[in-house]
């Protein structure tokens, strides 16, 4: 299922997700609100791309060539409206598997950049991370911080690793994959918690790193967290959760703003083979530099007046739009 949320900037981009969804329905959703999200996100990274999203449904084998390439055609119905790359459960040899079908592909990491799994996701959220619990706590220093993480893949695994390196207290964690866990207790000596557990302990700072939709109202009227900054897409289930957090002074970092880093990596390759780059003498600079822009965007985010009456989130959509 491929959703296009809007092309205005240009191409829609956004990457594929490959999952086991309980129904068609579920999967459209998801679809559309994760190309609604990256509309938002590409816009506040000025990606000059529009927001799309792609979602395969799963049955749990891995996917084979024939989806791939049946994936690629659909891609090329599309005509160059939607670029597509790696997102949950596919990596760097699916999308090179659709981009024997289809040009509309990129994150194959050819220039040196971009590609999964990449650290720019990680190193854009822990900038947004630092500089959320500077503004809550004033000051960046995790040392002493009650963490917790929540997905251990990619992304997650980094922030269990910095936060050990950091010497972040009581590092807790949770994965549905018992062996991600059972990395995590062992190499960091982080406490596991079960996904529902874990929403129950007290935290300084909880870094989503799973899949979306954490937040719903209860969740947010109930937990007793402080600072919320990671990398899932759509971390809060409905606009109404991002208002009871800032009722409760929760300080909730918009997923959107914090996890530009894999956009703004296969933004380089997209916009190379555009002929839309110019000349760029370091790629790594040229992406690097713009994920730790994400620090300064999130700061000023957080700081416009308009955002002690708004939630961030909104803050951050209205500055999209
Ligand atoms: P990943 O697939 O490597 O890891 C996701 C992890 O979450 C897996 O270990 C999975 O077992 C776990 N998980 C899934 N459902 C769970 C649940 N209900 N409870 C606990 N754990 C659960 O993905 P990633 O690359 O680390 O990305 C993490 C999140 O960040 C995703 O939501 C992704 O969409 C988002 N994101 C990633 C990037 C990127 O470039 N990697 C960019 C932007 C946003």
């Amino acid at each position: 299922m491929i959703a296009l949320h809007s092309t205005r900037l240009g191409p829609a981009a956004g990457g594929c997700r490959l999952w086991q969804y309980a129904s068609n329905g579920d999967a459209i959703t998801d679809a559309l609100r994760l190309s609604e999200g990256m509309t938002y996100k590409n816009a506040l990274a000025s990606i000059p791309f529009g927001g799309g999203k792609s979602v395969m449904l799963s049955d749990g084998s891995p996917v084979n060539t024939r989806q791939l390439h049946v994936f690629g055609g659909s891609m090329n119905d599309r005509q160059g409206r939607y670029i597509t790359a790696e997102d949950v459960g596919m990596g760097i040899a699916q999308v090179r598997e659709i981009a024997t079908k289809s040009a509309h592909v990129s994150g194959l990491g050819e220039s040196g950049v971009g590609g999964a799994p990449s650290p720019m996701p990680a190193y854009g959220v822990f900038v947004g991370l630092k500089t959320a619990v500077d503004l809550h706590y004033g000051s960046s220093n995790l040392h002493g911080l009650k963490m917790g993480v929540q997905g251990l893949g990619n992304v997650g695994i980094r922030f269990v690793c910095a936060g050990t390196n950091k010497r972040a207290a009581l590092l807790h964690v949770d994965d549905i994959n018992p062996q991600r866990v059972a990395e995590a207790t062992t190499f960091y000596g982080a406490a596991p918690y079960s996904p529902e557990e874990l929403l129950d302990q007290t935290m300084d700072v909880f870094v989503p790193c799973a899949l979306g939709g954490v937040g719903d109202d209860q969740v947010a009227a109930h937990i007793d967290i402080q600072v919320i900054a990671g990398a899932a897409n759509n971390q809060l289930a409905n606009p109404t959760a991002g208002q009871i957090l800032a009722d409760r002074k929760i300080l909730f970092a918009p997923d959107f703003v914090l996890n530009a880093g894999g956009v703004i990596s296969v933004a380089h390759e997209i916009m190379s083979v555009l002929g839309r780059l110019g000349v760029v003498h370091d790629p790594k600079e040229w992406v690097a530099s713009r994920v730790a822009a994400i620090a300064e965007r999130l700061r000023s985010i957080l700081s416009e007046p308009n955002a002690q009456a708004l939630p961030p989130q909104e803050v951050a959509i209205a500055r999209a739009k």
